[in-house]
């Protein structure tokens, strides 16, 4: 009965860390791996330097490494030096 027992045991475990034991890691891992990446993924975002409107960097006019939301407010910036 004890053999038995045992054998039981360590066939659970087996069973457990083949199965049970890795696939929830896994999937866990990954789907906080992937949420992570989704924060890179997120558009970043720029402040004007003359009205501080937000926008993405995609539609922010950079200009001597400056970000602008618009021509007037870059002509504004060149205009203040
Ligand atoms: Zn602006």
């Amino acid at each position: 009965m004890i053999f038995k027992l045992i054998l039981f045991a360590i066939i659970g475990v087996v069973v457990y860390r083949f199965l049970g034991g890795k696939i929830p890691l896994i999937n866990k891992e990954r789907k906080e791996n992937s949420s992570s990446d989704d924060f890179t993924k997120v558009a970043p975002t720029a402040q004007c330097e003359i009205c501080g409107t937000y926008m993405t960097e995609d539609d922010a006019i950079i200009y001597h490494k400056k970000s602008y939301c618009s021509n007037e407010c870059l002509e504004k910036a060149q205009k203040d030096r």
